[in-house]
């Protein structure tokens, strides 16, 4: 027969608490506590995340004093993700992406995908080392100047790594000799690594010389096609930052070395920013202040507002192409009569690593990260009494808040940490997480040793406070959106 659930934790609390942490081991055979793991957790929990495990090299420590540890800190974003071992400095302009920001920029990533196929984009990769006879063709090799990263082969050819890739792309769909209109419109996107030689990399992962993007690319078999696609396009970036619950402006833009006729920037607006925006007070109008005659204050849209000035930071840009590229490099399709017909193009650009970056410029503090909660690398951090204080043995409570949550909430699985190390105290604790911004924040103390037993719930997001059952906060937990 069983022993209570209780006695059990008494009994073997030290000996479980090392099973939790490998709890492959306990499985595989060893006699004793194993047989307690495995009454008190299904077959196929995963071994849980604690915080004294992952990999955040500075790990909250208070760099606050230490210059070099500070570097060159440029804004709120690169300061708070520095400190915080989300980001780490390599050489100018490049980071290494710690786990955390790893964790955060896939979700992102599942996001982005979630929207683009949505109206249709098909993900593919093209590779970042660019034969330059295909940017010579363009004549953007000599356009793009000291931006573009070049190298040479040991046969002596010319390179560059892609800083975008409408060449590739193009010179890939001109390969297809069948292309016929009914596969038209036809929209590829990637997520890679691009490269530009910035001359003044700053401002963290928002201005680096390596960086995450994803380009989407559309050939249609008309203009007016083609301004459908675009039109799609930016509804979708605009759900995407919807669903990030990022403010985001879009604005009138000028298309630069890209070329084309019709261009807008996704603008977050920040202080920090480095476009200039006019945004109508009145209507939906706003534009890059770049576009705009000197010193226009009237709206050209509805003649009643007048223009505000707001500095952005530009997460997305949408390009409508024309034939630019598909003439020089004959991407060419079947049109309803059998004739070969040049497709009509339009690219689409998103900083991935720059979105993520510019989340947090807008929505922390100087002391806290915020995330946009659909992408915060883990949903819900427990926090165990310290070690040796008068409700120590609600540690084990803790523990099985985790694996219940696990249990019953299967998109939670993976999202949520424990934050072991209990020799610190909770307030400590309770400090590190709020800065690491965690959507929420359990802490197992005297409330969860009562008869009717109660965890003390923080939502970041809305500083509230709350004291639930286990059931309430799993009701409340079944409401988090995960990606
Ligand atoms: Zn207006």
């Amino acid at each position: 027969m069983e022993p209570p659930v209780r006695q059990i934790w008494k009994r073997g609390f030290h000996n479980l608490h090392r099973c939790f942490i490998l709890h492959k081991r306990c499985h595989s055979g060893q006699t004793g506590h194993a047989d307690i793991a495995a009454s008190n957790h299904s077959r196929h929990v995963k071994p849980t995340l604690l915080v004294s495990r992952l990999y955040q090299p500075s790990n909250l420590r208070d760099v606050g004093q230490d210059s070099r540890l500070q570097g060159e800190m440029t804004c709120k974003s690169q300061m708070l993700m520095q400190q915080a071992g989300l980001i780490h400095p390599s050489n100018p302009g490049c980071y290494y992406y710690l786990p955390v920001t790893v964790r955060s920029m896939e979700k992102l990533v599942r996001v982005i995908d979630q929207e683009m196929q949505g109206i249709g984009g098909q993900k593919l990769d093209m590779p970042s080392l660019c034969s330059a006879d295909l940017w010579k063709t363009s004549e953007r090799w000599d356009l793009m100047g000291k931006e573009l990263f070049r190298l040479k082969d040991r046969h002596n050819a010319d390179y560059c790594l892609g800083p975008t890739h409408e060449e590739a792309v193009t010179t890939l769909v001109a390969h297809q000799t069948t292309l016929s209109y009914r596969q038209l419109p036809l929209l590829l996107y990637q997520v890679t690594r691009k490269f530009r030689d910035e001359p003044k990399p700053r401002f963290g992962l928002l201005r680096g010389r390596e960086f995450y993007m994803k380009d989407m690319y559309s050939f249609d078999m008309s203009e007016e096609a083609a301004h459908r696609t675009y039109e799609s396009v930016c509804q979708a970036y605009t759900r995407l930052f919807a669903r990030l619950g990022l403010r985001c402006v879009q604005v009138q833009a000028d298309t630069g070395n890209i070329g084309g006729t019709l261009s807008h920037e996704f603008q977050l607006p920040a202080d920090i920013g480095e476009d200039r925006l006019l945004v109508c007070g009145t209507c939906s109008f706003a534009a890059n202040v770049e576009t705009l005659s000197p010193d226009k204050t009237d709206c050209p849209q509805c003649s009643a507002g007048t223009l505000v000035e707001s500095k952005g930071i530009e997460v997305g840009h949408t390009f409508y192409l024309g034939r630019k590229y598909s003439n020089i490099f004959k991407a060419i399709f079947s049109n309803h009569q059998n004739k070969p017909t040049v497709a009509e193009m339009g690219c689409y650009g998103l900083g991935v690593t720059r979105i993520l970056a510019a989340a947090i410029e807008v929505m922390s503090t100087e002391e806290a990260i915020r995330w946009p909660g659909l992408i915060a690398p883990y949903q819900v951090c427990v926090l165990p009494p310290k070690k040796g204080s008068k409700v120590e043995e609600a540690a084990v409570l803790a523990e099985d808040l985790v694996h219940t949550l696990g249990q019953f909430l299967p998109h939670l699985r993976g999202e949520v940490v424990l934050d072991d190390r209990t020799q610190m105290t909770i307030g400590k604790r309770l400090r590190d997480a709020g800065r690491l911004g965690y959507p929420y924040v359990v802490v197992v103390g005297q409330a969860a040793l009562e008869e009717m037993p109660k965890f003390e719930v923080i939502c970041q997001q809305t500083g509230e406070t709350v004291f639930l059952s286990k059931d309430g906060l799993i009701d409340l937990l079944r409401t988090v959106e995960t990606v």
